[in-house]
């Protein structure tokens, strides 16, 4: 599933692409990939004639100016993508919508294999409306996301801090291997997965907090290099997969001490941590 910095590099890759130009007609071809609105006439009639305009990404959102008054609302899910691609390659599997731009060879195409993605059309203003934009939590990439609204969350909270990060309605957009890496520290003392969260020392807040930069920059940059289709695709993994200390290496050892790594359920959710650098 794409996290945050997946979607701010769609964001990024995107908004050259689709920025400024007029959509002249949309087909739908899956109706159902539109939550909002209901009527898909209406849809096609309220985008119509209108032009992108600046691309902004909420959490996993990604949100696309359509003209002076909506905005659309994208959440990819499972495979979700956007792809540009030329009128005559419609004729493929799995694409839901294609939206026709004025003077241009290639329209914008939504492709989602598992049809699992949601796509609102909502007024400006509005996308908090949308259920899971709701309560969002501070976006890590916000000016909002200090040292100590971080401090504050953690220390105001009496839960396991990987459910805590996890928890949209804290921070928005962290997924599962974000908050296993941020636990982890280079060369020195990291965080146990299950560490109740308002025992945490000045020393490990910070850690936390300069982590989570560190991996969704390191991430965005990789992202930017290797992102095709807007979209998580296979050519990330390698270089990926080095910046990772713990996703997917259970069993493999830690790059400080060599331990191997561990995997645990916290949260209900599959974690992966050092015992010797993460202790309880
Ligand atoms: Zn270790």
């Amino acid at each position: 599933m794409p996290e945050l910095p997946e979607v701010e590099v769609v964001a990024r890759t995107l908004a050259p692409e689709i920025e400024g130009k007029t959509i002249t007609d949309c087909d739908i071809y899956w109706p159902r990939i539109i939550n909002y609105p209901d009527d898909k006439e209406e849809f096609k009639t309220l985008i119509k004639g209108q032009t992108f305009g600046r691309i902004r990404r909420t959490g996993k959102y990604l949100r696309i100016e359509v003209g002076e008054h909506y905005e659309l609302v994208v959440h990819f899910r499972m495979t979700g993508k956007f792809q540009m691609i030329k009128p005559e390659e419609r004729e493929q599997k799995h694409l839901h919508l294609f939206f026709h731009l004025e003077k241009e060879e290639e329209g914008l195409a939504y492709i989602d294999v598992r049809k699992f993605g949601d796509i609102f059309l909502v007024p400006k203003g509005e996308y908090q409306q949308i259920k899971g934009l709701y309560h969002a939590g501070i976006d890590p990439l916000s000016d909002a996301f200090t040292l100590e609204a971080l401090q504050e969350r953690l220390s105001s909270r009496k839960r396991h801090i990987k459910a805590l990060l996890l928890d949209q309605s804290v921070f928005t957009g962290l997924g599962n291997y974000i908050c296993d890496e941020v636990l982890w520290f280079d060369g020195e003392q990291g965080v146990h997965p299950q560490r109740l969260s308002h025992t945490l020392t000045p020393r490990e807040q910070e850690g936390i907090y300069r982590r989570i930069l560190e991996v969704i920059q390191h991430s965005i940059t990789l992202g930017g290099n290797s992102f095709r289709d807007f979209t998580y695709g296979e050519g990330v993994k390698g270089e990926f997969k080095r910046m990772l200390k713990l996703y997917a290496r259970k069993g493999e050892p830690c790059f400080n001490c060599g331990t191997p790594i561990e995997r645990i359920i916290v949260g209900g959710r599959s974690t992966h941590y050092c015992p010797n650098c993460q202790r309880l």
